[in-house]
């Protein structure tokens, strides 16, 4: 019995040591083989570039804990690295440079959305994506003209010059634009006597004004101005990311030849410059729920790359105690003002290894570009 009882554990163990050493041997060709190609990325079909706008480390870890035990999706990444988001002229970035960092690959003065010391304007990656036939668009929790979703398509010298915006936003190369502003759109409202919305329509555009109405959508090009200033905090505003990012997605991926999205979680920042732990546990519980719906579909489509990352930390949070148990933390704010340090970075897909290490903020687009088979890294 003792012996038969041996005999079977050494011929688990000899099955076991057999079946590791055919593991060891895939993994070395594995391995082989990605050498071999290391100059061909993979090519993802669709990118999706998430920001927190705001959302430093200790923002992240705020989420992780008050999520409790593994609920996170931030745990749901293979991969993480870092962004050092300093500008071209600033050790802190605002969001108008931080923003164009991400969709160019180029460090602007501070203020500045995509507009070159020459006053020149950089491709942005969604330039490129349009060039080989993909489709863009964004969605935010701030106004459409706020300085990130704006450094996806706009050019001017100051950040908070609407009227252009808008003017540059109804002629730009995204199908799906979903946020607040739509005071901003009104010709009532406006002092140069344009008129986007009418650029729009000439454009083929749906122009809705409620969440009920782009989700019932069914055409491919639509701006979606769900609020008339800037959407309501969370957790009043309801589950309007969660489901607008999804019906952006479906929207998108309807061309075959892929999408390149940005979705931007933007009132992090608000909450932060409020030093406000309340409203910014709200925005970052918001982002879990979209980040989750947003990593099953890729999941579940297997080419789609996503990118999380901040623009810049706000408020110099720290979290000096807490409790893992009850998911509390004990939120401090240095100021009401960004911070210089760096953000974390997140990636799952095909290329998501390549956002791992120390990075700058302008590597990322660079990145996305080459793994989207445009450019250099
Ligand atoms: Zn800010």
């Amino acid at each position: 019995m003792v012996l038969t009882l041996v005999a079977a554990l050494l011929f688990t163990s000899c099955a076991s040591m057999v079946e590791l050493a055919f593991d060891l041997d895939e993994a070395v060709a594995e391995m082989e083989n990605a050498a071999k190609s290391k100059d061909e990325p993979p090519i993802p079909r669709n990118v999706i570039l998430i920001v927190g706008d705001g959302m430093g480390v200790p923002q992240v870890y705020a989420s992780v804990v008050a999520e409790r035990e593994n609920n996170s999706a931030f745990l749901r990444f293979p991969y993480s690295g870092f962004s050092r988001t300093y500008s071209r002229n600033k050790y802190r970035t605002d969001s108008a440079a931080g923003g164009t960092a991400l969709t160019t690959g180029q460090k602007v003065d501070n203020y500045h959305v995509n507009w070159a010391p020459d006053s020149s304007r950089h491709r942005t990656i969604y330039d490129d994506a349009v060039s080989v036939g993909m489709s863009t668009g964004f969605v935010v929790t701030s106004s459409v003209l706020d300085a990130t979703p704006a450094s996806s398509y706009g050019h001017v010298p100051y950040r908070k010059m609407f009227d252009t915006l808008s003017v540059q936003m109804a002629q730009c190369q995204h199908s799906v634009m979903i946020g607040g502003g739509g005071k901003y759109f009104s010709t009532a409202n406006r002092k140069d006597g344009l008129a986007p919305l009418d650029t729009l329509a000439k454009r083929g555009f749906t122009v809705t004004y409620s969440l009920d109405s782009v989700l019932t959508f069914t055409g491919d090009k639509l701006v979606g101005l769900v609020y008339d200033g800037d959407p309501t905090p969370a957790p009043q505003r309801g589950d309007m990311l969660r489901r607008a990012s999804l019906k952006a997605i479906e929207m998108l991926d309807r061309n075959p030849k892929g999408f390149a999205m940005m979705i931007e979680g933007s009132q992090i920042d608000w909450a932060c410059h409020n030093n406000d732990s309340a409203y910014m546990r709200a925005e970052l519980a918001d982002f879990e729920v979209m980040l989750h719906a947003v990593l099953d579909y890729a999941q579940r489509d297997g080419q789609t790359l996503v990118v999380v990352t901040a623009d810049h930390e706000t408020g110099g949070v720290t979290l000096p105690d807490g409790d893992i148990e009850k998911g509390q933390n004990d939120v401090r704010y240095l100021w009401g003002s960004h911070t210089g340090c760096m953000v974390p970075v997140f990636a799952v897909g095909p290329g998501a290894q390549y956002f791992s290490g120390i990075q700058e903020n302008i590597d990322i687009p660079e990145k996305i570009r080459w793994l989207m088979g445009i450019g250099n890294m």
